[in-house]
Parts: C-alpha cells; structure tokens; sequence
C-alpha cells in the first residue's frame, strides 16, 4: 500500500518515518503525478497558509480534490487539519472545506506554548499527544465523529473517509492514531 505525504511544506520526514515504522510506503507528493496509485494521502503541520498557496503554484489542489471525489481517505494533522475543515472560524477564507467542522487557528496558543499530554482516544485508549500552535474544532457537522477532546475542546475527528487531528501523532512513538488512518485506507 502506498500513501501520499503532501510534501510541500511542513513537517514531512516525521510523517514518513511514521509509515515506514508501520511498513507502509510513503510517498512525497509535490506534484500531481506523485498522487498516481495512492491509497490515501497525509496532509502534515506546518503552514496552513504557506502548504495551500504551495498546493495552488504546484497545481495540485484540483487532483486532490478529485482523489476526494473518488473517496481515497485523507488525513490531517494541525494544519493538515486547517487544510481540511469547511470553516476558519479566524481566517477570512477556507481551504479544501472537505471535512464539516468549523476549526479556530492556533487556538492552543503561540510556538512557545507547545505542550504534550495524553488523550484517551475512542477505540483506541490514552495516547500521547503534542500540540504546536494547533487548531481546536469549534463545532462539527452532522455525520462528524469527535474522537478525542482536551479539556472539552475536540481534537480529533472522522468524517466518512477524512480523519483530522489538532495534535500531530507522528511526532510520538505510539503510533495507534496512525494505524487508525490506514485501516481507512484498506
Ligand atoms: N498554526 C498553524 C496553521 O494554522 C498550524 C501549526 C502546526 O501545524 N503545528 O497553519
């Protein structure tokens, strides 16, 4: 199986090292070709706003938008999940929109109030989490699954075939959030 990392920006070596950990391939994606064959595709942190103006110059927001379309599932961590709600609550535009919740940028505060704590996770159990100037959801859609919350702001969740965390898994060594991702990707 052969997942895609949306390489443009962000933190993209630690999501790769993730999936060769789970003896997955994975693919740097920052072209439309290398989107050929995907069984998912991984969204990482960094920019929101840097990885989609990035997206637009590389022309691949509208393949990705297909591979959407076609119900390849696509995961989100911290602005991987910016990249994916339908709603900025702080921003004036949204980017992909293909997941229905409405996120608060940078909700958990600036760089230097980065922290790590553990969540319980539901179907998994308690997994460390860290947090970098993330994203908090603020409201979720009918059909949205919340997945874990801290401190009564949800953090996680699943729409269909889109998963979304404010907190970025692949920076840990507990990799079950990962795994969850690619049980959706078959
Ligand atoms: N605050 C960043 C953004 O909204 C996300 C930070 C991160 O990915 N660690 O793009």
């Amino acid at each position: 199986m052969r997942i895609g990392v949306v390489a443009v920006q962000g933190d993209v070596r630690e999501h790769l090292r993730a999936l060769g950990k789970l003896g997955v391939e994975g693919v740097l994606v920052r072209k439309p070709a290398e989107l050929e064959g995907v069984a998912g595709l991984v969204f990482p942190g960094g920019e929101s706003t840097a990885i989609w103006r990035l997206l637009k110059w590389s022309g691949l927001v509208e393949p990705i938008e297909e591979l959407h379309r076609a119900g390849i599932p696509m995961f989100g961590t911290c602005a991987g999940m910016v990249l994916l709600a339908k709603e900025i609550v702080n921003w004036p535009e949204r980017f992909f929109g293909f997941t229905n919740i409405a996120v608060e940028r940078n909700a958990s505060g600036r760089q230097v109030d980065s922290f790590e704590t553990t969540l319980e996770v539901k179907g998994i159990g308690m997994v460390p989490a860290v947090f970098i100037r993330a994203p908090y959801i603020r409201r979720v859609g009918p059909g949205v699954e919340i997945l874990a919350e801290h401190q009564g702001q949800p953090v996680m969740a699943r729409e269909e075939n889109v998963l979304v965390a404010s907190f970025h898994p692949e920076l840990t060594d507990d990799l079950r959030v990962y795994d969850l991702f690619l049980k959706m990707c078959g």
